[in-house]
């Protein structure tokens, strides 16, 4: 039958697991033996984690990023009543994990060049019930944090920095999530480093990190390790089962072990797709003039009026010839059916986010890909571009 011709057809999907047999090796070694959960690989990743990220992080474990923010509303005991600020454009878990402690999400638009909410948007937010700050490195590009944290200071609000896709993304060295009060990141396959499902929560505050490392496992006063009569332990608060199994630990340490060459590809692979998009009229690529705060988790191009309303046709066209791609995010969080129907947020109130999720397509930048396929897919993307306009 076949073989493989020439002019085989090439396919760059929008994301994919960065896997090695030796990740695959150091998840079997796991199960060869008898910890699979609260175990060294859990307490090896948290110090490998805080290694890389440097400064002061206090790293904990988590099943999702979801539930490391859900943990940060808990631990700084927001609830009824109580107002926090939430990008329009972010992934729904930024809103739900407000939503679930019972606060109101309210929703704050962003800027047109980066995708990122600003410390002049969220300060014209603020109200007498808001208790709390959250930031989202919208794609790998890091907030201007500085201005953000004064405000947070200024005004005694808790600052919270979903990290989600923000792997690697540093303002002069200081890696995000080490500006706020929390930081939590999120290890879902298509992130930067997997651990199939998996997160971080990090706090520059040791006493916070433990605090919630106890209450991701039920609230009790000591782990296994730290039991003098096994079995024996007590419970001082409610707490959730949140925790990182010792499979999905060694794997991350793995992947966190690539991470430098991880970032590397990403960012030749960005500017690849960005240089060949310069030629086309009507596209502006978010990203950010200083080098070092963009991680690159994708590259987000945003159509212009014209070209936008011909994005239903783009797509299915570049996927057609063989470019993966995906939208960040559908819509606004506010548009979506739970927030529309509960809020009723008029969406005049968020326009940008409105116009990045109307008018933008995510491409691939992963390190699944090669130089060549990044030259390859900014080509398709501006012979795609020209064959509907
Ligand atoms: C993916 C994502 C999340 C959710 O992460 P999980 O680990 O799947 O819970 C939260 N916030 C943002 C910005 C994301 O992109």
């Amino acid at each position: 039958m076949s073989s493989t011709t020439p002019d085989a057809k090439r396919s760059v999907p929008f994301a994919r697991p960065w896997l090695t047999d030796d990740d695959r090796a150091a998840v079997q070694r796991v199960l060869t033996g008898h910890v699979l959960t609260h175990g060294p690989e859990g307490t090896a990743f948290e110090q490998e984690f805080a290694s890389f990220m440097g400064g002061d992080a206090h790293c904990v474990t988590v099943s999702s990023c979801m539930a490391a923010l859900h943990l940060a509303y808990l631990h700084f005991k927001i609830g009824p009543g109580d107002e926090v600020l939430v990008p329009a454009q972010t992934h729904v878990a930024t809103a739900h994990a407000v939503e679930l402690v019972g606060a109101r999400p309210v929703f704050v638009d962003v800027d047109p060049a980066t995708g990122n909410v600003t410390a002049d948007r969220l300060a014209a937010a603020i109200t007498d019930r808001t208790c709390a700050i959250s930031v989202v490195h919208y794609a790998g590009m890091a907030v201007d944090m500085p201005p953000i944290a004064a405000l947070a200071r200024e005004r005694g609000l808790k600052l919270i920095e979903d990290c989600a896709l923000a792997v690697g993304s540093r303002i002069d060295g200081t890696h995000v999530g080490l500006f706020g009060d929390v930081g939590c990141f999120s290890f879902y396959p298509v992130k930067h480093l997997t651990t199939g499902e998996g997160g971080m929560f990090v706090s520059r505050d040791a006493e916070t990190a433990e605090r919630v490392a106890r209450r991701r496992a039920f609230g009790v006063d000591r782990t296994p390790a730290e039991r003098s009569v096994p079995g024996v332990y007590d419970v001082p608060e409610a707490g959730l089962n949140y925790r990182m199994s010792e499979m999905q630990a060694a794997l991350g340490r793995g992947q966190l072990a690539r991470m430098e060459e991880n970032l590397r590809r990403r960012d030749e692979n960005f500017r690849a797709i960005r240089g060949a998009l310069e030629v086309v009229d009507g596209v502006r690529v978010l990203d950010d003039v200083r080098p070092g705060l963009n991680s690159h988790y994708c590259l987000t191009a945003v159509l212009g009026v014209e070209v936008g309303r011909r994005r239903a046709e783009l797509i299915p066209d570049l996927n057609g010839r063989g470019v993966g791609t995906s939208i960040y995010y559908p819509r606004p969080v506010p548009q979506l059916k739970y927030y529309r129907e509960r809020y009723g947020v008029d969406p005049a109130s968020h326009p940008v986010a409105t116009q990045i999720s109307d008018c933008s397509i995510a491409l691939p930048v992963g390190p699944h890909m090669t130089a060549e396929d990044a030259s390859w897919v900014g080509e398709q993307v501006v012979a795609s571009m020209a064959a509907h306009s």
